[in-house]
């Protein structure tokens, strides 16, 4: 996404080739901006289209569908955020009848990067994004810092000295304009992005290390998602990395990370409350580091607390008389005090799964509990079927960068996206039907999602309800992980109710029962009357399980301004945090530095978890 070509003066490729295509759009759409003929620029998308914008056009990450759409959001925007300058960045292609381009453009305040589905009719998808505020660029490349300071200075003082002064200082004689609570990926990829834009921001993390987040949970994990996926932004993981990295790696990779990257982290602290101020339009947050209070006061709070950090343990009559050891998921220990022991798993995702392998490896006599349908994919089949083409070996050896397959992941509306997702998932299940027969023959009870559309489509909607085998669903195919089917009703002294009457008897049992919305951390810490005016986290609002409509068109409250002034959340897998913590800085920063940031579609709330 280099070379430019300009659709003004460098129309030179012939009429119907698809650079003289792209560039005629581009130019008249640009005319119709520029005119600030909202329904004429509307008129030049197709009848079913979708503008994604993230951040650009509408300081909000939002989606619009439609030409009225297109239309709505145009007239509402157009007069501040001033677009010019399109143009393409690499000659276009063309499959399908469809023609796809690279381009970019500015606004007012900023310059942005973007991409293009030309069909016949007119623009099908358009993705807008910023990348950078003008005046505000970050210090990279020929305008990295100096560094030495060359010359005599009797006031000198070192980096390091620099650096445990701002240590020393900020939180106690200076405040910093954003404070990131919860200091794992998200809140380190998030903080690094605000350091580079040089915004003022301390991370918290009531634990001990950062990388603790993955070192204290379960032994046997490994990432599930392979590297090229997870690249932290600023600093890549080398070339031999391992494809899946242990949770004690990544967490050591973590830590190393927030010290190279200069990161104000205030580990052992933990935010136990906050409330906004409405008249100084600040936050007052009240810490404990290391024991001792601290209040802060930031103008900004972004809850990073982990949208696989709130865990959801079932109520169930009996927990109290039960002798045994029981757990959720994220507290399980591993599985080593467990060999020769009953353990029951309730639960049937991927905590489950790799729970009840380690806990087998171990020799322990393992039952999982299901108590609804789970998707399964296999590992191997995912990365080449569902990766593969973007985050691969061979997309890398294709000249694939990170950031260009994060864009080419965005341009796709999350609307359709299910669309491009089924045949995937089609494929995966011929790949391995002999599996799937297997499994299904063990009296698993296995979905592809509501719709056919697989993992992602279930992450991206509730977060939930899917397995990335790595070896343990072979163990409940062949029965050496056995399996009950049913809704836990009791615990005894010794053993495990369940609804149809099965008793199961046990010496531990792990809830792998999964997380909940992340707007629960807001009533943790703020309360429950803001936790419900800023609504459910997550989701699209695509009516399937557990992720009730209506259509919302990006993930509910997710790295874009919320109905609570000044609290944001951000968070999702390292994919998403490296590539969404971009946009969140960037508001953050804009509102830094007093730029006016007027919200397009401002999140509506139509569920409170
Ligand atoms: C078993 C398992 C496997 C997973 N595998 C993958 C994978 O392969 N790839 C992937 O990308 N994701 C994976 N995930 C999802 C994973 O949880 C998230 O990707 C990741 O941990 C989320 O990072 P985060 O920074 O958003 O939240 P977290 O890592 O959960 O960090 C949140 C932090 O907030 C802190 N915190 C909470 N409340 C407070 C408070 N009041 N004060 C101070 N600190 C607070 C917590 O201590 C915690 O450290 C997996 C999750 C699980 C459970």
């Amino acid at each position: 996404m280099t070379q430019t070509t300009d659709p003004a003066t460098e129309s030179t490729a012939d009429d119907a080739s698809p650079q003289a295509r792209v560039n005629a759009w581009l130019a008249d759409f640009e005319s119709a901006l520029r005119a600030r003929d909202a329904e004429k620029a509307a008129g030049m998308f197709a009848t079913d289209c979708f503008w994604r914008d993230l951040v650009s056009f509408t300081w909000n990450i939002k989606t619009v569908e439609g030409r009225d759409g297109v239309a709505e959001m145009l007239r509402a925007c157009l007069d501040h955020i001033d677009p010019s300058g399109f143009r393409t960045t690499e000659p276009p292609a063309e499959a399908d009848g469809v023609t796809e381009a690279w381009i970019e453009f500015e606004t007012a305040t900023g310059r942005g990067r973007g991409h293009l589905r030309l069909k016949d009719e007119g623009a099908w998808t358009l993705l807008t994004t910023l990348y950078e505020l003008k005046g505000h660029e970050e210090p990279r490349g020929g305008a990295r810092p100096r560094g030495a300071e060359h010359g005599v200075n009797r006031a000198r003082e070192t980096w390091a000295e620099r650096r445990e002064r701002e240590a020393r200082e900020l939180g106690y004689q200076t405040q910093p304009y954003v404070l990131v609570v919860g200091g794992g990926q998200g809140g380190i990829a998030l903080s690094a992005r605000l350091r580079q834009l040089g915004v003022p921001t301390i991370v918290i993390d009531k634990r001990g290390r950062p990388g603790d987040q993955w070192r204290k949970r379960y032994k046997s994990l490994c990432l599930h998602d392979p590297v090229w996926y997870d690249h932290l932004p600023y600093i890549k993981f080398p070339d031999n990395w391992p494809v899946f990295s242990p949770k004690d790696k990544i967490a050591d990779w973590l830590e190393s990370y927030t010290k190279v990257m200069e990161l104000n982290y205030w580990t052992n602290t933990e935010a136990k409350s906050a409330r906004y101020d409405e008249a100084t339009r600040e936050w007052h947050v009240e810490v404990e580091r290391d024991g001792q209070p601290v209040v802060l006061r930031p103008k900004q709070l972004v809850l990073a607390t982990g949208m696989s950090g709130k865990p959801n343990v079932p109520d169930i009559p009996g927990m109290d008389t039960f002798r045994g050891d029981q757990h959720h998921s994220s507290a399980h220990p591993g599985p080593d005090a467990y060999a020769g022991k009953r353990a029951v798993v309730i639960g049937s995702n991927n905590s489950a799964f790799d729970i009840c392998g380690a806990l087998w490896e171990k020799g322990a006599d393992v039952t999982m509990v299901q108590r609804s349908s789970t998707h399964i994919v296999r590992s191997d089949t995912l990365m080449e079927i569902g990766l593969g083409a973007l985050y691969s070996e061979e997309a890398v050896a294709s000249g694939m960068t990170t950031e260009k397959a994060d864009m080419v992941f965005a341009s796709l509306p999350y609307r359709i996206m299910h669309e491009f997702q089924i045949p995937l998932y089609d494929q995966m299940r011929e790949r391995d039907q002999d599996f799937y027969d297997r499994l299904e023959k063990s009296g698993f009870r296995h979905d592809w999602g509501d719709d056919g559309s697989g993992l992602f489509m279930k992450y991206l909607r509730r977060g939930s309800g899917y397995y990335i085998d790595v070896g343990a669903a072979d163990l409940v195919a062949n029965g050496d992980v056995k399996l009950v089917q049913g809704q836990v009703t009791e615990l005894t002294e010794d053993s495990v109710l369940l609804d149809d009457g099965t008793t199961l008897p046990a010496d531990v049992v792990v809830y792998a029962t999964g997380y909940g919305s992340m707007n629960g951390w807001a009533a943790d810490l703020i309360d429950q009357e803001t936790a419900d005016r800023v609504g459910k986290v997550w989701g699209l609002g695509s009516n399937t399980t557990k992720d009730p409509g209506p259509w919302e068109g990006e993930q509910r409250n997710m790295w874009k301004p919320t109905q609570q002034p000044a609290l944001w959340f951000h968070g999702g897998n390292l994919h998403q945090s490296r590539h969404y913590s971009l946009y969140l800085a960037l508001q953050l920063k804009a509102r830094a530095e007093g730029i006016p940031t007027p919200v397009y579609g401002l999140q509506e709330v139509h569920h409170t978890s």
